[in-house]
């Protein structure tokens, strides 16, 4: 394995520019068109990463939002740059110009042949990916990794249950590439794929060590390997033995490699760690089921997609019912829309509750209480609960407390003032401070957003 030091690639231009395409989707459109887009990267010296806008105006309204823009610069630029705002001449086509394509551009240049040799569907798009709370983070390395390929993050590694969208994001990124780059060699494949045909390659020379160079070249000179479902290589060793070669040749080349499972890599059980570890040196994101609005969102999205004439009622239901898995809930939709049509009523409530109820178990709802909630944080970081609602603002006790506060707001909808007094009589705005601090690292901390995660295991469990 070369040295990991990613970062030595990385020069400023690349750097604002997968910064920008993170930024474009946290801040609003003008705050993204007005602001930040007229700037110019000039330079990355001595951890400085100096930025240049128009005007003073400009450079306060940037600094305003430095919080934000120095947080994606950590992240992309492993914690090693402070952005510093200078004023000077940002006009265009000088060197070191962000140029960005626009993120959701249709325009298909990429020829038919070369989408149907990548194992590339052009149905799944960033158009039609829906962020929401649920994939945040692992939409905003996505798009990062879109539009600056090799460079920002590398390897990727999505993970998370069936049907929460891994497969369309990683089909996204690919799409996007292929749009942009066609020159470029892009291949999609799973994990299945990649052993059969191994195996197949084996068959045909009869042993391992002639294995058709074909099977090695095609994976090892592709510029962009995105490989699906990679859990099943699990137990094979043959399979991982080559896999372990391909991955090391390209990452040496900085070629793009995105890994998807479903499951984080220190879960894998037969798979070696010279493997996982590889899976572990660049950046991870989980997806998570998505919360009621987010389902609303896709949905929506569905009936644009469709001209499904359903209306937001019937929608409503459906997103109640279904909630733990993107696949079913798309399911669900076009069941209830089939169902209406056959019907001279068209979809309507009845026709949907009569539909779902056939094929859904209704899931039981047992409602969580707050108290399990807060025995739950409790347990998790070894705290006391005395403690959790007590006066004590030492770190090792903060962070569970907020942490308590954004469960209980995010899992039972508590009004603030009565998490307050729930967690020994904190004024309201305490409250709001605490859950947005959370919700803000859970979009931007992987180790939070594990943390989040487990903790909602274990209410389930108590
Ligand atoms: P996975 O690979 O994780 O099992 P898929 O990517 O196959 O899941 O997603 C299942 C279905 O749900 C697909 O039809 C996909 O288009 C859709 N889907 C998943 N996530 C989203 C999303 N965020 N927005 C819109 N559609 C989604
Ligand atoms: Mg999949």
């Amino acid at each position: 394995m070369p040295n990991q030091n990613l970062n030595t690639t990385l020069d400023e231009k690349t750097l604002w520019k997968a910064v920008l395409a993170e930024l474009q989707l946290v801040v609003s459109p003008t705050n993204y068109s007005t602001w930040l887009k007229p700037t110019l990267a000039q330079s990355l010296e001595k951890n400085k990463l100096i930025i240049v806008c128009q005007n003073p105006y400009t450079k306060d309204r940037l600094t305003k939002l430095m919080p934000l823009i120095q947080e994606a610069v950590n992240r992309i630029g492993r914690d090693e740059y402070e952005v510093k705002f200078v004023i000077g001449d940002t006009s265009p086509k000088k060197d070191g110009q962000v140029e960005m394509g626009p993120l959701f551009s249709q325009t298909p240049k990429a020829s038919k042949e070369s989408v149907a040799r990548s194992g590339l569907f052009p149905k799944y798009t960033f158009d039609n990916y829906i962020m929401g709370k649920n994939n945040q983070l692992a939409f905003a390395i996505a798009t990062a990794v879109a539009q600056t390929p090799g460079t920002v993050y590398n390897p990727v590694f999505f993970y998370s249950g069936v049907g929460l969208g891994k497969t369309h994001l990683t089909q996204a990124i690919g799409n996007k590439i292929m749009q942009d780059h066609p020159e470029l060699k892009i291949i999609y494949c799973t994990g299945e794929d990649f052993t059969n045909e191994m195996i197949d390659a084996i068959r045909a020379k009869g042993s391992a060590k002639n294995m058709t160079a074909e099977f090695r070249d095609k994976y090892r000179k592709a510029d962009v390997l995105l490989i699906d479902d990679i859990q099943f290589i699990a137990g094979k060793e043959g399979t991982q033995e080559e896999f372990f070669h391909t991955f090391n040749a390209l990452y040496m080349k900085q070629k793009q490699i995105i890994i998807t499972s479903d499951r984080p890599p220190r879960d894998f059980k037969n798979i070696e760690d010279r493997i996982t570890s590889r899976f572990s040196s660049g950046i991870i994101a989980d997806i998570q089921a998505p919360d009621y609005d987010t389902r609303m969102a896709i949905l929506k999205n569905k009936r644009d997609q469709t001209k499904g004439n359903i209306s937001d009622e019937v929608l409503e239901f459906i997103a109640q019912k279904v909630s733990t898995n993107i696949r079913e809930l798309e399911g669900a939709y076009l069941q209830v829309l089939t169902k209406g049509n056959a019907k001279t009523g068209g979809v309507t409530l009845e026709t949907a509750a009569e539909t779902l109820g056939q094929t859904l178990k209704e899931e039981k709802q047992k409602p969580i209480n707050v108290n399990q909630i807060i025995k739950a944080v409790c347990n998790y970081y070894s705290v006391k609960s005395v403690d959790l609602k007590g006066e004590r603002r030492t770190k090792d006790i903060v962070l569970p407390r907020q942490v308590a506060m954004y469960l209980i707001k995010d899992l039972t909808g508590t009004p603030l003032i009565t998490i307050g007094e729930l967690l020994g009589g904190r004024d309201h705005t305490t409250i709001i401070h605490g859950v947005r601090k959370i919700e803000v690292e859970v979009g931007a901390v992987v180790k939070t957003r594990q943390d989040i995660s487990n903790i909602k295991q274990l209410i389930n469990t108590l």
